[in-house]
């Protein structure tokens, strides 16, 4: 038997707008990350207007919710 899994991919990897530095994360499952310590500037980033999180703005994977299909924090 096996379980049914959504496919989720929970490594997303930041680039900072600012420097350009890029750190991979793994997202949290159950909450949105509005910010982001920029580990090469330390600049705090924030979502883009119409973005629930960092991951969706600046990531290589939007978040689990919005991979879901579903709508996170509207
Ligand atoms: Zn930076």
């Amino acid at each position: 038997m096996e379980t049914k899994t959504p496919d989720i991919e929970l490594r997303s990897t930041l680039t900072c707008p600012l420097c350009g530095h890029a750190e991979t994360e793994t997202m949290p499952t159950d909450a949105c990350q509005w910010f982001y310590d920029c580990k090469g500037c330390a600049a705090v980033l924030k979502p883009k207007p119409g973005d629930c999180c960092v991951y969706c703005s600046y990531g290589t994977v939007p978040c689990p919710p919005i991979q879901l299909g579903d709508g996170c924090c509207s």
